[in-house]
């Protein structure tokens, strides 16, 4: 038996994360986790919500709240949909934890007097009005390469290149648009150069990293390593613990990277057992396997790494940095600003998480770019997942239920063809296990799914169906065979569909639950005479317009051209405007949409136009709306604007259009 720590990478919580942060990181390694624990190993899988840096404090400022009210509600949130999307993690924790902050402000004390922290003197941007530095994204300027001018001080989103602050041109305080002035501020760097050669050693000797990352860090390592700033001006994060930086915080990445440490002391302080850390983190058998996308690469084979070996405590260094490529969706990358992709929110309100699993595990991207589409999403759930291991699971315990009163049947002697089946079965799930263990996840899936197809193949050429009417005992026997591949599949997919892996093991009449059980058992013997469940299909195969829904909220928002042509839009002329008394926002307006219509409009734009001033004026109805009271007006209709942050402006006709011409 061996110790495992599984890791994933800690999302940033912000937001959801989408089904690209799922593949390239949490759901593969819970896969690895489930699968290792099943195997008897003994695992421990952990990770949490990275809540601090200056995105979150970026929009905390803007809401006007403090971060961590954004960051409680958004680790609740997270922490629940982890749990609907079957994720074993031991410990999902949150780098806002006691034990996290300490840990860290600790760790950092031990390598600032080991001598691997220094002080330089740097430039940085500095909001007068706000009366603060303004790291990374606090400054916001146009982008040096490609000019787009909304970049932020520490990456461009247009052109995807990494930015210094000094870099942005026109640059400007994020929050309240003033241009900054530059000051000197002191701040503590890592001197990660001084562990170069360790390094080296470290990743030439470590067989376990994929070639993505190999390569990667010996790049990195040629080209001359620098050191890495410690410290930010930052409100929101862990005080930085060094004599002389009151008033600093440590950098986001510097610290959430040791949250795999502090989540495994905080899950055993949890449990009442305060050293039990020490064998996952200081004993060298232990194997840590650290599951993240390929973006993250250095975080992992080279700043954590060096950090822990600075600490001079003999941590174990990370056994296996598991890197996938990027999975793409629809040929582009997710963006939350685009509305690209599918977040694990809204995932689940379209179908249970089985159906994403089994699809994200079947294209994850482990050796290339992959791209999630809806056509290979609809076929891997229609084809594979429901007709191949639903649709096997199903006609054998149909049969059995029909034939042979729900009980799995005694059988005769085992012809050479249910050997040779057997046997097939057999080379598959250890192949399967063997694929497994070298972490290659998608090609296990795909030996598993082989093993239903042997099934289904099999059903068909021995058609028990008729064979019950002729050979009663070849027909037992032939389901008998058939059930024992349903024990395998439920066994082999458990890791995978954790949800429906359970109901296959409870169909077939155990009242435990199949995770409770070990791996190679899925080639073992069945308990005769057991009474199975009633048995109900495991899925349902989706369409294209059950896609379309999903598209609809979220992919997209593109509309049908017919849909537009549902609303209908006029020129109108204001005939009368005033205020409604208790408001300085609402306008209630009559507008004359010609043929003699006119429409009450109750519009909020009183504190951009004084009612005296838009009467004759033409602007865009949408008339065909449903009327609604607002501030005790029946309004009917309403007028289209265009609005750019706290600025409004009405729109109209740049001819002479009479009102109640239609737009288009
Ligand atoms: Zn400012
Ligand atoms: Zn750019």
């Amino acid at each position: 038996m061996g110790r495992w720590l599984i890791a994933s990478a800690w999302p940033y919580i912000n937001y959801m994360p989408h089904l690209g942060t799922m593949i390239g990181s949490i759901l593969s390694a819970d896969v690895v986790a489930r699968y290792l624990r099943m195997k008897g190993e003994e695992v421990l899988f952990v990770s949490g919500s990275d809540e601090h840096g200056t995105p979150i404090e970026v929009e905390a400022v803007k809401k006007g709240i403090a971060p961590k009210r954004l960051t409680d509600e958004n680790h609740a949130k997270v922490k629940e949909l982890f749990k609907e999307w079957g994720i074993s993690f031991d410990n999902y924790t949150r780098t806002e934890n006691e034990v996290h902050k300490k840990f860290v402000q600790e760790f950092y004390m031990e390598l600032y007097r080991r001598g691997f922290v220094f002080t330089k003197d740097v430039t940085l941007p500095y909001c007068p009005k706000c009366r603060r530095f303004l790291p990374d994204r606090f400054v916001t300027g146009t982008c040096p390469y490609c000019g787009y001018p909304e970049a932020r001080g520490d990456q461009c989103d247009k052109c995807g290149r990494l930015l210094e602050p000094s870099m942005l041109k026109d640059p400007k305080c994020t929050i309240c648009g003033t241009k900054p002035i530059w000051r000197q501020s002191k701040h503590w760097f890592f001197d990660l150069p001084k562990l170069s050669d360790d390094l080296r050693r470290y990743i030439e000797r470590n067989k376990n990293l994929p070639e993505n990352a190999r390569n990667m860090s010996l790049r990195m390592l040629e080209e001359g390593l620098k050191p890495r700033s410690l410290t930010r001006d930052n409100k929101w994060g862990i005080p930085a613990p060094f004599p002389g930086a009151e008033g600093k915080t440590i950098y986001v990445w510097m610290e959430a990277v040791l949250g795999y440490l502090s989540a495994t002391i905080e899950y055993f302080l949890n449990k009442g057992d305060p050293k039990g850390w020490e064998k996952f983190w200081l004993d060298p058998s232990t194997r840590s396997v650290f599951f993240i996308a390929k973006d993250n690469i250095p975080f992992h084979t080279i700043i954590f790494p060096a950090l822990l070996m600075a600490s001079g405590r003999g941590y174990v260094l990370p056994w296996r940095v598991d890197s996938v490529e990027y999975l793409t969706f629809e040929g582009q990358k997710f963006s939350k600003s685009r509305r690209i992709g599918v977040w694990i929110d809204e995932a689940l309100k379209f179908l249970p998480a089985d159906y994403w699993r089994f699809a994200l595990i079947s294209m994850r991207p482990e050796t290339k770019d992959s791209n999630f589409t809806w056509d290979v999403f609809i076929s891997t759930v229609n084809s594979i997942l429901n007709d191949t291991i639903g649709n096997f699971v199903h006609r054998t315990l149909k049969l059995v239920e029909r034939h042979f009163d729900s009980k799995i049947p005694s059988p005769g002697s085992l012809s050479q063809e249910d050997m040779a089946l057997l046997d097939g079965v057999r080379c598959l799930f250890l192949e399967a296990s063997g694929l497994l263990d070298s972490f290659k996840l998608k090609d296990a899936l795909n030996k598993i799914v082989e093993i239903a197809r042997l099934g289904n193949k099999y059903l068909n050429e021995t058609a028990p169906w008729d064979l019950v009417k002729k050979d009663k005992t070849r027909a037992a026997t032939v389901l008998y065979v058939a059930l024992r591949i349903v024990k395998a599949l439920s066994i082999a997919l458990a890791p995978i569909i954790p949800f429906s892996a359970d109901k296959m093991w409870h169909m077939l009449g155990y009242d435990d639950s199949v995770h409770d059980h070990r791996w190679f058992e899925a080639l073992e013997d069945l308990p005769i005479g057991q009474r199975i469940q009633k048995p109900s299909p495991l899925f349902k195969k989706i369409s294209r317009k059950d896609i379309e829904s999903i598209k609809g909220s979220t992919e997209s928002r593109l509309v049908d051209m017919r849909d537009f042509g549902k609303l209908e839009l006029k020129v109108g002329k204001v005939i009368s405007a005033e205020r409604i008394s208790g408001s300085d926002r609402l306008l209630k307006l009559t507008v004359d949409i010609g043929d003699n219509t006119y429409k009450t409009v109750v519009a909020g734009i009183g504190r951009d136009y004084d009612p005296e001033r838009l009467v004759g004026r033409k602007v865009i109805v949408l008339t065909n709306i449903r009327p609604k009271v607002i501030a005790g007006v029946s309004s009917e209709a309403m007028i289209l604007a265009a609005c750019h942050g706290e600025q409004l402006s009405l729109l109209t006709v740049d001819r002479d259009i009479p009102e109640g011409a239609r737009v288009r």
